[in-house]
């Protein structure tokens, strides 16, 4: 096609490829989301079904770019890890999550009914995207520990918080004061000797995030045998320590 004298104007655009062999992550986080989750009546601490639309976005997400190899959710944000050779949107950072955070939030919205059947989003949900760049294999385990060490910390936080209000009768400020300084055992001993809750069987969905890897698994065919079908599964499991990644190491080599 032939192009206009304005064509110079493209010059302006800022080259943003993210450095070659390198572990790229997109992660999104909602926008405002403790107000959208009290606005869209979530239960506290935790609405399993809003975990599980994020889980179903994050699907999406995964199902589309197939040079995806893992992603971590926990509450309102998502991590996505790209291959490290990925040539997708020739390594654009900008491209990368923005085409990430808008099929996310889109897919969010698509599938919102399926999980919350009777009412509608009160207002369009916004989720912001950042592309981070990790060189080592070291550094993205720590980035994905970092995550749910996140996700520990505040889900322990908000279980002992929300106890104490729905169940011990304290206002919002007198569970805040009552928390203040304490450390993870404090907690955990308010939880058992308070309201009899024994931290280490709530949901591990809700302890440990979650992580979306492919898996092949058998289908059955319509001959009746069975075939291998790559397919993208949720699993709640440790991804700190060594033991998810000494049974995954196809994740981690090229
Ligand atoms: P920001 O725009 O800076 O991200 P935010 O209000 O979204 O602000 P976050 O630190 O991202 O703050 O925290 C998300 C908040 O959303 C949580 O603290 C919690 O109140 C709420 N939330 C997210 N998911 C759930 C859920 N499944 N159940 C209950 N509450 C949730
Ligand atoms: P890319 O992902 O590279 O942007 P694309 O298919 O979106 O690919 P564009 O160059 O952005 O390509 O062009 C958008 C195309 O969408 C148009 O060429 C046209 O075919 C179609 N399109 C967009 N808006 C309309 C519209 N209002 N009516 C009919 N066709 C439309
Ligand atoms: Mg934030
Ligand atoms: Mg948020
Ligand atoms: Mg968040
Ligand atoms: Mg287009």
């Amino acid at each position: 096609m032939a192009k206009s004298k304005f064509e110079y104007v493209r010059l302006f655009e800022a080259e943003d490829r993210c450095l070659p062999n390198t572990w790229i992550v997109v992660r999104v986080d909602g926008k405002g989301f403790h107000k959208f989750s009290t606005e869209h009546g979530y239960e506290k601490p935790n609405d399993i079904k809003a975990l599980s639309l994020m889980n179903r976005a994050a699907t999406s997400v995964m199902e589309e770019f197939k040079d995806m190899c893992l992603a971590y959710g926990q509450s309102d944000e998502y991590s996505f890890v790209f291959r490290k050779e990925t040539q997708a949107y020739s390594r654009r950072s900008a491209k990368l999550s923005t085409n990430v955070c808008s099929l996310f939030t889109s897919a969010f919205v698509y599938y919102w009914n399926e999980y919350f059947p009777t009412s509608k989003p009160r207002y369009p949900p916004v989720f912001d995207g950042r592309t981070v760049l990790y060189p080592s294999n070291q550094n993205i385990r720590d980035y994905l520990s970092w995550r749910q060490a996140d996700c520990h910390i505040n889900n322990l936080y908000n279980t002992t918080f929300w106890a104490l209000i729905l169940k011990g009768g304290l206002t919002p400020t007198e569970a805040e004061n009552k928390l203040k300084g304490t450390l993870s055992g404090d907690k955990n001993e308010i939880l058992f000797s308070q309201f009899a809750i024994n931290y280490n069987t709530e949901p591990e969905m809700l302890r440990k995030g979650t992580v979306l890897v492919r898996r092949k698994v058998p289908v059955v065919l319509p001959n009746g045998g069975t075939r291998e079908k790559s397919q993208i599964v949720q699993e709640h499991v440790d991804i700190i320590g060594d033991e998810f990644w000494n049974t995954n190491t196809h994740l981690l080599t090229v």
